[in-house]
């Protein structure tokens, strides 16, 4: 279903010579198989079919390397994660978050993101971590 996702995948791992475990690939199959938000514990919930000994380490570690990597992406203010749609590398992002069915919207424009940038640098403020999401109803909610 996913499967030419989790080649390019593995064909990226395979460039950086990073270690893609079984284990990182069924995390990042269950992630493409979301259709918003996420939460680790519903992940690891989800793991379980497949491993009933998952911990929540085993979930965590899965995650951060997919974080590292630019496979996925986290919601800060939902403290959940995101499939990317355009995974693989580093992007800007902006996400518009539905409050009804946590379905998110991914924008990676650089505009925005460079024009953030322009204002904090004009204030004299140097990012170290940049957040960009905003919460409301999505097309489906508002229409149905
Ligand atoms: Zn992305
Ligand atoms: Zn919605």
């Amino acid at each position: 279903m996913h499967t030419a996702s989790l080649q390019r995948a593995i064909e990226i791992c395979q460039q950086k010579k990073l270690r893609f475990t079984t284990l990182r690939q069924r995390v990042f199959l269950l992630m493409l198989a979301q259709e918003g938000a996420v939460s680790a514990y519903e992940l690891l919930e989800q793991l379980k079919k497949y491993d009933s000994s998952a911990k929540p380490p085993t979930i965590y570690r899965a995650l951060d390397f997919l974080l590292k990597h630019h496979f996925i992406h986290r919601i800060e203010s939902l403290n959940a994660y995101l499939k990317c749609d355009y995974f693989g590398c580093e992007h800007p992002m902006q996400l518009l978050i539905c409050e009804k069915c946590k379905r998110v919207i991914e924008l990676s424009d650089p505009v925005i993101d460079n024009a953030f940038s322009d204002q904090a640098e004009q204030s004299g403020f140097k990012i170290t971590n940049k957040v960009l999401e905003a919460h409301g109803i999505c097309h489906n909610c508002l229409y149905n």
